[in-house]
């Protein structure tokens, strides 16, 4: 295939790189923001964005949460990130094949894995025309459903929550609120469950709620009043942004412990948050379970390293609460600052 290849140069990132391929109509994005503590490690996403500038905007922003997220979890993965801009109801076996040539021009400094709108087939394809690719599923000798492994982090980060804040890590009489009771919200439900804790629950799907209901014995709350539940923790698992200025002044938890990306709507909820004393576990900080499983593939994969490493989230919380108490500043400019010690290796 003719890929035509062109750079992006911008500041702070290592490698920005557009490629079209007409024919098979591919128009992609592929950024690597930091190699210093491996190959840039991140999921292809494919949206129909509006603009180029606003893929590259999100490509960006992306690639560089992956370089904190891997930095933070210890594991040696750099922060890349990719975007197809496309329908994707439209897929095609060239498009992917093209794409897989795109990425086989990095050499192995950026690997691709799943993201939004792409499943494990469409990896499957790309994988045909290039090595540098993680978490196919259902392939032998790879890492399959991340989940549970991101669920097992989301639940030690709870306790190490939990116990920042009683003195006690017990989750027995615990009230957690989950937003979100698909593959990473039930797998935490699960957790909660067995270890004597109570569950109300959310999701736009009726059918997971009621299997909620029926099998963890989870009370039902209807979407908006999640915001309002007089409940200990509340655990984001459906979508981001949900942590804003509209919702905040409403929440009566605790603390906020939960998969979802990018749950503060802007740096300033964070702020919002630390004032009004609710504790927030980062969310890059708890879900890396996912990436530590992926890098785990890369070398190897067997499930009981990847829930060893990921266990790790534990420690990590503790240190990024009582690093917050002792210097006041909220959590998630902690962790950034924790990451950024790793990455560029400076206090
Ligand atoms: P999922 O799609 O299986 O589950 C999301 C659930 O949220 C679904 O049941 C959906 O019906 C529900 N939902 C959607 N909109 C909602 C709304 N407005 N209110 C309440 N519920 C709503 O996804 P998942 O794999 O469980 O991931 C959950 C979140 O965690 C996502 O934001 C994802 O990006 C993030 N995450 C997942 C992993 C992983 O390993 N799966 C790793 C890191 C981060």
């Amino acid at each position: 295939m003719a890929l035509n290849i062109q750079e992006i140069k911008k500041q702070d990132f290592e490698r920005v790189l557009l490629a079209t391929e007409p024919r098979a109509g591919l128009s992609a994005i592929i950024a690597i923001h930091n190699t210093n503590l491996g190959p840039a490690c991140g999921g292809i996403r494919m949206l129909p964005y509006a603009s180029q500038q606003e893929s590259l905007y999100d490509v960006l922003r992306l690639a560089k949460g992956m370089s904190y997220k891997s930095a933070l979890a210890g594991i040696n993965f750099g922060g890349g990130k990719s975007v197809i801009i496309g329908d994707p109801t439209k897929k095609s076996k060239d498009l992917f094949h093209a794409f897989g040539e795109f990425v086989e021009t990095f050499k192995g400094k950026y690997i691709a894995a799943k993201d939004m709108n792409i499943d494990s087939l469409d990896l499957a394809l790309v994988k045909e025309k290039t090595r540098h690719v993680l978490g196919v599923e259902g392939e032998v000798g790879t890492s399959g459903d991340p989940s549970p492994v991101t669920a097992y982090g989301i639940f030690r980060a709870l306790e190490a929550t939990v116990e920042f804040l009683t003195g006690s890590p017990k989750i027995e009489g615990l009230k957690v609120a989950i937003q979100g009771i698909g593959h990473v919200g039930y797998s935490l439900a699960e957790y909660i469950k067995k270890a004597g804790g109570e569950i109300w629950v959310t999701d736009t799907d009726m059918k997971t709620v009621e299997k909620a209901q029926k099998e963890l014995g989870a009370k039902f709350v209807a979407l908006e009043d999640i915001y309002d539940l007089d409940c200990d923790v509340f655990a984001p698992c459906a979508r981001g942004a949900i942590l804003n200025e509209v919702t905040i002044p409403k929440l009566k938890f605790k603390a906020i412990v939960g998969a979802a990306n990018n749950q503060l709507a802007t740096p300033q909820d964070g702020i919002r948050l630390h004032e009004r004393n609710i504790l927030y576990a980062p969310d890059y900080a708890v879900n890396s379970g996912g990436i530590i499983n992926i890098f785990i593939e890369s070398q190897g994969y067997d499930r009981n390293k990847a829930l060893n490493k990921t266990e790790e989230i534990y420690r990590t919380m503790k240190e990024v609460f009582e690093r917050s108490k002792k210097t006041g500043r909220p959590t998630f400019e902690v962790a950034d600052q924790l990451a950024e010690e790793r990455l560029y290796g400076k206090k």
